[in-house]
C-alpha cells in the first residue's frame, strides 16, 4: 500500500513555542523536534500518520496538516 503525502504546516506567527510544546509530546510518532530555546521544528514529516492529534490540541492553532 502506497502512503498519502501529507504536508505539515506550522504558522511560526501563531506559535508561542512555550515550555510545554505540546506537539513536540503528543506525536505518537515524533514528527517534532523540541529545541530548548526555539520553536519546534518538523523533522520526520514522512512518519506522519495523519492522525491530526497535534492540529487539534495546538492551543494556538498553529499547525495545519494538509492532505
Ligand atoms: S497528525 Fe498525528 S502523526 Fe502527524 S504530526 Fe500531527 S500528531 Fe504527529
Amino acid at each position: 500500500m502506497v502512503s498519502k503525502l501529507v504536508k505539515i504546516v506550522i504558522d511560526y506567527t501563531k506559535c508561542v513555542g512555550d515550555a510545554d510544546k505540546i506537539c513536540v509530546e503528543i506525536c505518537p510518532v515524533s514528527v517534532f523536534l523540541d529545541s530548548k530555546s526555539e520553536k519546534p521544528k518538523i523533522v520526520n514529516e514522512k512518519h506522519c500518520i495523519q492522525c491530526r492529534t497535534c492540529e487539534v490540541n495546538c492551543p494556538s492553532q498553529a499547525i495545519k496538516i494538509l492532505t
